[in-house]
């Protein structure tokens, strides 16, 4: 996962601009839009054309088909699942917008845990419970993320809190996956509708 030569400006842009390594195979078999392009076309040596087009948002935020949770799919590594293992992507590839101003029809504080790699909330005292052990913990972007919007075809609603594990679930089911405070997720709260490719 080493970064190209001369890539000086990818880590002051996002540490998780890794991502774009492992992500060019998704990307390769996907219609060719402009954003697509430009998005991985981009070399990371030229973060500054790249982040021009996709300010402020991350992409390779995947459902995980065993627990339901939104994590993050960028590292060679899927983190900590709660029913097990590691998670285990399917579906969409999520675009999230990170570092703009709460709106009442977008959230902040929505973290990625270095732990488990979810999405969580991390506008309470407390952390909620991760699956990797004790509470998860915090790092990089403060996600902002869109809820009480309509649903197109590309953006999916339906993602909501968990009030006890206090990550970002797939409520679109009959059941509600895997919680790593026991039993299924329990949505409370906003409908978040997110974008994806
Ligand atoms: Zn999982
Ligand atoms: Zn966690
Ligand atoms: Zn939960």
């Amino acid at each position: 996962m080493a970064l190209p030569e001369g890539s000086e400006r990818a880590s002051a842009a996002s540490d998780r601009r890794t991502f774009l390594t492992r992500s060019l195979g998704v990307a390769a078999g996907v219609t060719g839009t402009v954003v697509t392009a430009a998005a991985f076309a981009a070399p990371a040596s030229a973060t500054s054309t790249g982040s021009n087009r996709i300010q402020s948002t991350q992409d390779a935020w995947r459902f995980c088909t065993k627990c339901y949770t939104l994590y993050y799919w960028g590292y060679p590594t899927d983190g900590v699942c709660p029913a097990g293992g590691a998670h285990s992507a399917q579906g969409f590839n999520f675009i999230l917008p990170y570092d703009v101003p709460e709106t009442p029809n977008q959230q902040r504080n929505w973290r990625f845990c270095t732990k488990c790699f979810s999405m969580y909330f991390w506008g309470y005292p407390t952390d909620g419970v991760c699956p990797a052990g004790g509470a998860h913990t915090a790092q990089g972007f403060n996600f902002c993320l869109p809820h009480d919007i309509s649903e197109t075809s590309t953006r999916q609603a339906n993602w909501r809190f968990c009030t006890k594990c206090f990550v970002m679930f797939y409520y679109g089911y009959p059941t509600n996956g895997r919680c790593a405070a026991g039993n299924a997720h329990s949505a409370q709260g906003y409908n978040f509708v997110l974008s994806h490719y």
